[in-house]
C-alpha cells in the first residue's frame, strides 16, 4: 500500500488537463487516485489509474478516498463561457457548490493541500497586456466569476484553517502528451485548435473564423497558447511549493506570448501540409482582442517555464486528433 505523503487525489482527473496532470505527477513518482463523475471526463484518459466515479456530493465515496492521500488538484468543472452565459445555475452549482463540499470533506478528513485549476477568464477584459497576477480580477462571465469565487473561499479556507492552495490561472491549454495516449476531448468541442483540425481531416466543413475586424495586427484575436503538458508540470512545481508555503497564491500559466487566430491557422497548415477550410463568420460574444499573460512570477517562485512551441502544440493536437479519429472509426466497425 503506497504512503498517503505521496499519494494525491486527482478530482476531474479523467478530463483533459487532469489526465495530462495525472500522468506527470505518475512519472515523478506520485501515487494518483483520479476521482471523476464521468460526466465530462472519458473512462479512456483514466486508463492505468485508480478511478473512484462518483459526484463530489457523495461523502460515502469522497472521505475515505482523502483519507489516503497528502493532497489534492481539483479539475473538475465546467468551462464554457456561452453555456455559463445560458446556464448560471449549472456553473454556480457545479464550480462553487461542489467544489466547496471538497474543501469542506478535505479539511474534515485533514487535508490541507490544494492545486486549483484556475483561469485568465477572472480577468475578464483586461485593460492592459500582459496580465499580471496584480491585474484587476473582473470576470464578465459565470465561469470567470465561478472561478474567481472559488480563489475567493480559498484565500479564507487559508487564514481560517490553515488550507494551503494554489491556484494556476490558465491561459489557452492545447495540444496533448507527447506519448499520444491522452489528449483533448471536448463535446462538443469549441477550442480553436481542435476545430480547425477536425476541418482539415473532414470531420466538419470548415472552421468559423469569429471576427476579422479586432485592434490587432491582422484584426483577428490573440490568445497565448500554452501547452497541457507545460501546464500539468506547472501544476506537479505547484504541489512540491505547498510543502513550504502557508496560504494561498496565484500564478499566471501563459507562455507571454500571443498568436492570433490566423497564425495559428497557418502554423496547422504547416504541420499538416493541408489546408484549413475556413470562413470569416460574425465575431462571438464576449472574446476580448487580446489575452497574454506575462508568467514571470510562476518562474520566479515556482521556477515554472512553457518549454513547447505553437508548433509543438499543433504537432501533438495533430498526432492525438488522428488517433481520436481511428478510435472513433473503430468503434463504429465494432458496432
Ligand atoms: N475561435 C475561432 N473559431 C473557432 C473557435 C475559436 O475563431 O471555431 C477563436 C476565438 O474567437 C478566440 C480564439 O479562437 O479568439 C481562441 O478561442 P478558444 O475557444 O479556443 O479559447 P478561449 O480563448 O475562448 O478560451
Amino acid at each position: 500500500m503506497p504512503g498517503r505523503e505521496s499519494s494525491v487525489l486527482v478530482v476531474g482527473g479523467a478530463g483533459y488537463i487532469g489526465s495530462h496532470a495525472s500522468h506527470v505527477l505518475r512519472r515523478n513518482g506520485y501515487q494518483v487516485i483520479v476521482y471523476d463523475n464521468l460526466s465530462r471526463g472519458h473512462r479512456f484518459l483514466a486508463e492505468g489509474f485508480e478511478l473512484i466515479v462518483a459526484d463530489l456530493a457523495d461523502l460515502s465515496q469522497l472521505t475515505p478516498a482523502l483519507k489516503r492521500v497528502s493532497g489534492i488538484m481539483h479539475f473538475a468543472a465546467d468551462s464554457q463561457v456561452g453555456e455559463s452565459m445560458r446556464n448560471p445555475r449549472k456553473y454556480f452549482s457545479n464550480n462553487v457548490q461542489n467544489g466547496i463540499a471538497l474543501l469542506n470533506a478535505a479539511l474534515d478528513a485533514g487535508v490541507r493541500k490544494l492545486v486549483f485549476s484556475s483561469t485568465c477568464a477572472v480577468y475578464g477584459i483586461p485593460a492592459t497586456i500582459p496580465i499580471t497576477e496584480k491585474t484587476p480580477r473582473q470576470p464578465v462571465n459565470p465561469y470567470g466569476m465561478s472561478k474567481l469565487f472559488f480563489e475567493n473561499a480559498l484565500e479564507a479556507y487559508a487564514w481560517a484553517y490553515g488550507l494551503r492552495s494554489v491556484s494556476l490561472r490558465y491561459f489557452n491549454a492545447a495540444g496533448a502528451d507527447e506519448s499520444g495516449i491522452i489528449g483533448e476531448v471536448h463535446d462538443p468541442e469549441t477550442h480553436l485548435i481542435p476545430c480547425a483540425l477536425k476541418a482539415v481531416m473532414g470531420e466538419r466543413d470548415s472552421l468559423e473564423i469569429f471576427g476579422t475586424d479586432y485592434p490587432t495586427p491582422d484584426g483577428t484575436c490573440s490568445r497565448d497558447y500554452v501547452h497541457v503538458s507545460d501546464l500539468a508540470e506547472a501544476h506537479v512545481l505547484a504541489f512540491q511549493h505547498l510543502d513550504n508555503k502557508q496560504g494561498a497564491a496565484q500564478y499566471n500559466l501563459g507562455t507571454g506570448s500571443g498568436a492570433s487566430v490566423q497564425e495559428v491557422i497557418a502554423t496547422i497548415e504547416e504541420v499538416t501540409g493541408k489546408t484549413v477550410p475556413r470562413r470569416i463568420a460574425p465575431r462571438r460574444s464576449g472574446d476580448p482582442p487580446e489575452l497574454v499573460a506575462d508568467p514571470s512570477r510562476a518562474q520566479a517562485e515556482l521556477g515554472w517555464k512553457a518549454k513547447r512551441s505553437l508548433r509543438e502544440i499543433v504537432q501533438t493536437a495533430w498526432q492525438w486528433e488522428q488517433k481520436l479519429q481511428r478510435r472513433c472509426q473503430d468503434a463504429a466497425l465494432q458496432r
